[in-house]
């Protein structure tokens, strides 16, 4: 879809992109005079594996989480690495053996699949439902686990769904996991910043988690730095980060110097751009969810974070074939929930300026009403 996107822009036709799952803004400028500084002070030189030790300091301790962890990290539970992907990566590649089962409740970002199948783990997808705001439940979580699980990979704010997990929803899958201890929890907090309805709940907030919680964050979102390439896992588990590390150690040595330079100073500067990229994405999100109500095919949750709406859209057509109905009929890209696992859904994003949402929603709903009008 993304191909043919490209193509038919490079043909001339007017399309609006709502299938770009980054920010639309440029780096805070205070970030890239950090990035300046960093190689006119010769950050030039191979670093740490873990990362350079005041960047870990400064994720240890820093807000980006958007919520009080009950766990205490420091500096030495971390790991740096080349963007959150890499971090899952090697978390994925860390906690299983072939064969190992992992929990991903659906739908879900396209990569966890992915990665599960590179390390030959078994993805047990479990298939969330919209009456519960495409949450897992507890009673989901038991009926999947099993004794050959090893990991669950959870993500809130959500990706492609826009659902935040609660905090009672979270202690129910705790309670769940008791009887489980040999079963790791990945939790990719990447779109914590971005939470609009209250703080974003961590599974940090869980001590009893602590042994086998894999925290996974960077500052790709929350500071617009999607090119820079600056990931984390955070783990008090000491085994698996040094398992974790030595396998970094052999594919990247670490993360570029200069990058890493750029997000401590994301990090520990002022945090006012990080509120002002989120009011803007507040405003979008409002303008999006006033402008779906109108459009009857759609059948959605307002999104609680990140700055992805994801309207179920079955009354008219599958994703894939909505996708490819409104690139065509609307020149609007979005992509098919079937990416993420989920046949009935498109996702939009709002990273783009209101005035497009605006266009793009009036083209949706004008192809999407001539559509129901045919059915
Ligand atoms: N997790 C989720 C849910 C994402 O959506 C993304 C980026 N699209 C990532 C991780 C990877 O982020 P990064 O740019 O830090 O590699």
């Amino acid at each position: 879809m993304a191909a043919r996107a490209k193509q038919m822009q490079e043909a001339g036709v007017d399309i609006i992109s709502m299938s770009l799952g980054e920010p639309d803004f440029d780096t805070p400028e205070r970030i890239r005079r950090a990035a300046q500084e960093a190689i006119d002070n010769h950050w030039s030189h191979y670093g740490p594996v873990a990362g350079i030790p005041s960047l870990r300091e400064a994720i240890a301790h820093s807000s980006v989480s958007n919520c009080p962890f009950s766990i205490a990290f420091t500096r030495d539970d971390v790991m740096v690495s080349v963007g959150a992907k890499m971090a899952i990566f090697n978390a994925i590649q860390t906690a299983i053996n072939p064969g190992d089962e992992v929990i991903i409740p659906m739908p879900a970002w396209v990569s966890y699949t992915e990665m599960v199948k590179l390390a030959q783990g078994e993805v047990v997808p479990v298939q969330t439902r919209f009456d519960d705001n495409y949450c897992m439940t507890p009673e989901q979580l038991r009926n999947a686990l099993t004794s050959r699980t090893r990991l669950l990979i959870l993500c809130s704010p959500n990706n492609p769904t826009g659902s935040v997990y609660t905090h009672e929803q979270l202690a129910a899958l705790v309670a769940v996991l008791r009887d489980f201890p040999e079963v790791s929890i990945l939790s990719d907090e990447i779109y914590a910043s971005l939470t609009y309805d209250g703080e974003a709940v961590s599974m940090a907030s869980f001590p009893e988690m602590e042994d086998r919680l894999i925290i996974v964050n960077g500052v790709s979102k929350a500071y617009a730095m999607t090119g820079y390439r600056i990931g984390w896992l955070m783990t008090k588990n000491k085994a698996f980060l040094a398992a974790c590390m030595r396998l970094q150690g052999q594919q990247v040595t670490c993360a570029t110097m200069i990058a890493q330079k750029a997000a401590e100073a994301a990090l520990t500067g002022s945090q006012d751009c990080v509120s002002e990229m989120k009011k803007v994405f507040e405003e979008r999100r409002e303008l999006i969810c006033r402008l779906a109500v109108s459009i009857p095919a759609f059948r959605f949750h307002k999104p609680q974070g990140a700055f992805y709406l994801f309207p179920d859209v079955s009354a008219v057509g599958s994703g894939d074939e909505v996708a490819e109905y409104l690139l065509d009929k609307a020149h609007v890209a979005v992509v098919s929930g079937s990416a993420f696992g989920c046949l009935e859904c498109i996702r939009l994003a709002y990273a783009i300026s209101t005035e497009q949402i605006t266009e793009a929603m009036q083209r949706i709903k004008n192809a999407l009403d001539d559509l129901s009008g045919r059915k």
